[in-house]
């Protein structure tokens, strides 16, 4: 079963107060595919080609190919990645909301701390809001490492990489963590993640159980 490019969840003219469509253009069709394509090539005719692709990156994290594990984890990474962002300014509500306040005092904590953290991370990599042990984290995971097979429960995350980023914004980084955080997180998709039973596969759809 080869694994297909999922579509944008939006237009692609529609974040770009954070993220234009030039940049969406590449990000999606050129480097998001070729993470698709490479992990659909290195599988072809292995016992691993009619696996799911959670199972593609758990297996190739515990060999020696971590050219599989790469291109395994960045294509999830970037599926996870599309669904995290939305046109729609949105907020947090309910028990998402509860458990937002618990761990960082306020919405408002919450995302100084993402900016704070997506912005010194080092080089490239992934900020992720997640649940560990039942309380909601920041991590982060570098290149093109994952959550996808981990025992946190991803809720969002943010692409670190300067292609996500670098054609709209240069250097600043930190300009457009801001721009997403503030303007594009897709809260519902958090709330979702938070309440499936185990970490959303690809390529479900955003709000599917
Ligand atoms: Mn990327």
């Amino acid at each position: 079963m080869a694994f297909e490019l999922i579509p944008l969840p939006y237009d692609s003219e529609a974040l770009a107060s954070a993220i234009s469509a030039e940049t969406l253009g590449f990000h999606h069709g050129k480097h998001h595919q070729a993470y698709i394509d490479k992990t659909n090539a290195a599988i072809a005719g292995t016992d691993l080609a009619e696996a799911n692709l959670e199972t593609v990156i758990a297996r190739a994290r515990g060999s020696d190919d971590e050219e599989l594990f790469n291109n395994a984890a960045q294509a999830w990474n970037h599926g996870f990645y599309w669904h995290s962002l939305t046109p729609e300014h949105k907020q947090p509500g309910g028990e998402l909301a509860a458990r937002i306040d618990r761990a960082f005092g306020s919405l408002d904590g919450l995302k100084k701390r993402l900016a704070e953290r997506g912005a010194s991370h080092f080089a490239s990599g992934w900020v992720w809001l997640a649940e560990k042990r039942g309380k909601l984290t920041i991590e982060e995971t570098h290149d093109g490492d994952t959550l996808a097979d981990s025992d946190s429960r991803p809720l969002l995350t943010i692409d670190l990489w300067e292609h996500a980023y670098y054609l709209d914004h240069r250097n600043r980084r930190p300009d457009y963590l801001k721009a997403v955080i503030d303007e594009h997180l897709d809260w519902a998709f958090a709330a979702q993640n938070l309440a499936r039973a185990a970490t959303w596969k690809y390529p479900t759809p955003a709000y599917a159980a």
